[in-house]
């Protein structure tokens, strides 16, 4: 698409509950008739609804099934995605920074951009709070993000692995959570059900 230089851009960083409907409904209602342009910024590629992280995390729901694409819902809806993380802001000139994009051999795939705005919007989210508690960051697993769900997952499924070949005297697998809020009890819940089903794919 081709803007002039009077189109007022939106930048939306975080595609979150919040910025991707932000920007879908500023694409639907503006994009779409090119009285703005809209662009959505998210350091993941795909939106996966953060109450359901739990349910990734225990591999009873495949986030691959549950996830939007940001770059289809993006050409859907009349805005425009581009993929990075946030690590700067200049108010003056109005821009803000994207980091490098790398690959996982650590090689930069893009480099450090640079992305002019005429409104920001800041929706990237929260994370949990550990309060400081000593150990807290270095031994425990967050569920803030797709990745994080994903490598619990991964977990799990190796310690079950790891007790399966243990003695039977030796297995030992326990796993604590820490926030009995609607996603610890619901963790908790599914980690249950998981149990229950590697158990009947012979999985002890
Ligand atoms: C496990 C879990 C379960 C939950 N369950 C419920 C529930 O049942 N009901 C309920 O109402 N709420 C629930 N919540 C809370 C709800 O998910 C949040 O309130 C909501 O997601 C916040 O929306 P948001 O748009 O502010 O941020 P988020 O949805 O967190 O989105 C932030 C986005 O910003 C991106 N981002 C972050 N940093 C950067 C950066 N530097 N650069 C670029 N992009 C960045 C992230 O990739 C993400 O896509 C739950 C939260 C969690 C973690």
């Amino acid at each position: 698409m081709h803007y002039s230089n009077q189109t007022h851009h939106f930048v939306v960083v975080g595609g979150g509950a919040g910025g991707l409907e932000l920007a879908t409904k500023l694409g639907n209602k503006l994009g779409k008739r090119n009285k703005a342009r809209i662009t959505l910024v998210d350091a993941a590629l795909t939106h996966v609804w953060k109450p359901l992280l739990h349910e990734v995390a225990a591999g009873s729901l495949n986030s691959d099934a549950a996830q939007v694409d940001f770059r289809v819902h993006a050409q859907q809806h009349y805005f425009e995605y581009q993929p990075g993380r946030l690590t700067g802001l200049n108010r003056d000139q109005k821009t803000i920074t994207l980091a490098p994009i790398k690959n996982s051999a650590g090689e930069t795939v893009v480099a450090e951009r640079h992305l002019s705005y005429d409104t920001l919007v800041l929706a990237v989210g929260s994370t949990t709070n550990d309060f400081g508690t000593k150990g807290a960051a270095e031994f425990c697993q967050f569920l803030d993000s797709q990745e994080q769900a994903r490598r619990f997952h991964r977990n799990l499924l190796n310690r079950y692995l790891q007790e399966e070949f243990a003695d039977s005297s030796e297995r030992n697998l326990r796993v604590a959570i820490i926030g009995a809020g609607a996603t610890g009890v619901e963790l908790a819940a599914e980690l249950r059900y998981a149990s229950q089903q590697l158990e009947y794919y012979g999985l002890h």
